[in-house]
């Protein structure tokens, strides 16, 4: 019988490998950049085209290579970082493999051009699918430059799933932060298409933070410093009221390099404790140094996830440590029951007596209050803090005379949670609604009566200019178009100011920062860009960008008001999106809670 077996070639066998390793542009731009950092490299360029498919370089001026390590880098398990066996621990610790360029090689087209300092020539080397189609002596400067093109040329399944340029930008951005980050030292610049998004000079940690991300957080940081056994652990932590909705500027290090742990996020997330709103994630740079012996990278291919020795011990280490931090910073206001809470803590309604809305019962209106005039009696001072029921149905309400009132002449008594919650009470029994949702759902259903319209789009007195971090910016001709089209109008101005002038008739905000960067997140999410949004969408976006967030401290009449009007939508119980609005606790429950 004959032999079935076959060895694959290595052009293939480098193809399959290279899955690992290179999944889009920005795996090609980590594994070019860390290599510039590991030759001792002071200066690094990352030239982008086309959200990096098609053409990637990276230009440094490290220790260059020799004509015989420009060909070797290419082969498999070809390293200089590991010397012999007793070195292994380098490969657990740092993740050295010698894996990255021939992965590359395989399924790219890839041009080097590098000359060690002492050489006079340096020496070029043009491959295509792992085989060199050219090479020979050249001209250049010291050090190393790397041109990769059209990723995924002989893999077209792969090539296909690639996402749009913005897509793929947005997570080489992130791959360049992350090594900028990690090394302030080393002078970098990023270019896409020719333009420039970042040009960071060498400086020291905080300068870079603030360079990278912007006066917006500079005011906000906190420095962290701890020393243990195990652990050091060094870094900044942004206050509270700096945390974003969604994620993206949380960055751990450890001895160096990116590392993403979900389980020390967590650590992070609840030394905040009751500081941030649920979905809120809070702005974090942390750098850890641990023994090397003590962690392990290669628990995952492309090396952003590291297994820790003492993890639990670490997690209370982190936990602690920024607590300390945001307590001494003034992140946390000390214990503050007795006097902020109590202070704006209405106990009964702000408005004048409730005999003076005496109203009759059939009152047209589609919010009502009502107040079974049984309440007054059996309270021991008649007239002091009645309760009040928020209700659509008036009629629900069992036996007894009663007053009914409108909603928007009465407020209920509401009870300030923080956090962006507040209590009220309703026929049924507590209330707690979500001022955020609560508020994007009525401006959803007012704006659904009276649709926005782009055609009478208010000029602003004073038009916001709102400066957007390099990543904001990606895309941003787009969005302007985009939002156009419902009535926002801005216009960007170079290098990085996105300017609000016009608002559509019949939408009012609070705080137009928040409002851009909101409806810019919303937009910029790929599966619910504008193009695919119908006209709900795009009423459920507005109304989520100018609903109040969950910072904004309310006061009693406008969380009265938010409850009434709450209560008159449509569908009151769920936002735009369909999340609870509020939650209700029956009196059955209660009840229940106290074992009755
Ligand atoms: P590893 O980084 O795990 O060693 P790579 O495939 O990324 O494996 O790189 C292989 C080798 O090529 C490196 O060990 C190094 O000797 C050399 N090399 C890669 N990039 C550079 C560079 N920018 N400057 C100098 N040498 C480099
Ligand atoms: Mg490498």
């Amino acid at each position: 019988m004959a032999d079935i077996i076959n060895v694959l070639p290595d052009s293939i066998a480098n193809q399959i490998a290279a899955g690992e390793v290179v999944q889009r542009p920005a795996s090609v731009v980590k594994e070019l950049i860390e290599n510039s950092v590991d030759a001792g490299a002071t200066r690094i360029v990352l030239k982008v085209r086309d959200g990096g498919k098609e053409q990637i370089q990276v230009i440094d001026d490290g220790i260059g290579m020799s004509p015989m390590d420009a060909r070797l880098c290419f082969e498999r398990h070809a390293t200089s970082k590991i010397l012999a066996a007793s070195d292994l621990e380098a490969i657990v610790t740092m993740g050295f493999r010698g894996e990255a360029l021939a992965s590359i090689a395989a399924v790219a087209e890839v041009a080097l051009a590098t000359r060690r300092e002492d050489s006079e020539m340096g020496y070029q080397i043009v491959m295509a699918g792992s085989k060199i189609t050219s090479e020979g002596v050249v001209a250049t400067a010291k050090g190393t430059n790397f041109t990769v093109r059209n990723l995924f040329f002989n893999v077209p399944a792969r090539r296909r799933f690639l996402k749009g340029t913005s897509v793929e930008m947005k997570h080489v951005v992130a791959e360049f932060q992350r090594v900028a980050l990690a090394n302030p030292g080393i002078a970098m610049q990023l270019l896409h298409n020719d333009e420039v998004l970042y040009d960071l000079r060498a400086q020291n940690r905080y300068h870079r933070i603030v360079q990278m991300f912007g006066k917006r957080i500079e005011e906000a940081l906190i420095p962290v410093h701890v020393e243990t056994e195990e652990v050091t652990i060094e870094g900044y932590i942004c206050k509270p009221s700096k945390a974003r909705k969604r994620g993206g500027e949380q960055f751990f290090f450890v001895n160096g390099r990116y590392m993403r742990h979900p389980y020390f996020h967590r650590a992070v997330v609840d030394s905040y404790d009751k500081q941030l709103p649920h979905d809120m994630v809070p702005i974090y740079f942390l750098f850890f140094t641990v023994r090397p012996e003590s962690i392990d990278v290669n628990i995952h291919p492309t090396k952003t996830e590291i297994k820790f020795e003492n993890e639990r011990i670490l997690w209370q280490i982190v936990n602690s440590a920024l607590r300390e931090a945001l307590g001494q910073f003034g992140g946390l206001p000390q214990l503050n029951f007795h006097e902020d809470v109590l202070r704006d803590m209405p106990l009964c309604p702000p408005s004048a007596p409730v005999a003076d809305f005496e109203m009759p019962a059939s009152a047209p209106g589609p919010a009502r209050i009502i107040i079974p005039a049984a309440r007054f009696d059996s309270r021991s001072g008649g007239g002091d803090a009645p309760m009040v029921y928020p209700s659509r149905e008036p009629s629900e309400e069992g036996g007894g005379p009663r007053l009914a009132f409108r909603a928007e002449e009465l407020l209920p008594p509401t009870l300030p949670l923080g956090h962006g919650y507040f209590a009220t009470t309703h026929a049924n029994g507590l209330v707690i609604v979500d001022q955020q949702r609560a508020h994007a759902r009525v401006l959803y259903e007012q704006m659904e009566r009276n649709p926005p319209n782009p055609i009478t789009s208010l000029q602003l007195l004073f038009p916001v200019s709102v400066e957007l971090s390099p990543e904001e910016a990606i895309g941003v001709e787009t969005f302007i178009i985009e939002a156009e089209s419902i009535g926002v109008r801005c216009v960007y101005s170079e290098p990085s100011t996105l300017v609000l002038h016009a608002l559509p008739a019949g939408v009012s905000v609070v705080d137009y920062e928040a409002f851009i960067r909101e409806l810019l997140v919303e937009f910029g999410e790929e599966e619910t860009s504008l193009k695919t949004r119908d006209a709900r969408g795009h009423l459920a976006a507005l109304a989520h960008a100018s609903a109040y967030s969950r910072s904004l401290t309310l006061n009693a009449e406008e969380m009265g008001r938010l409850a009434a009007n709450l209560f008159a939508c449509r569908e009151p119980s769920r936002d735009p999106d369909g999340y609870p609005t509020f939650q209700l606790w029956g009196i059955g429950q209660i009840q229940k809670m106290f074992q009755v």
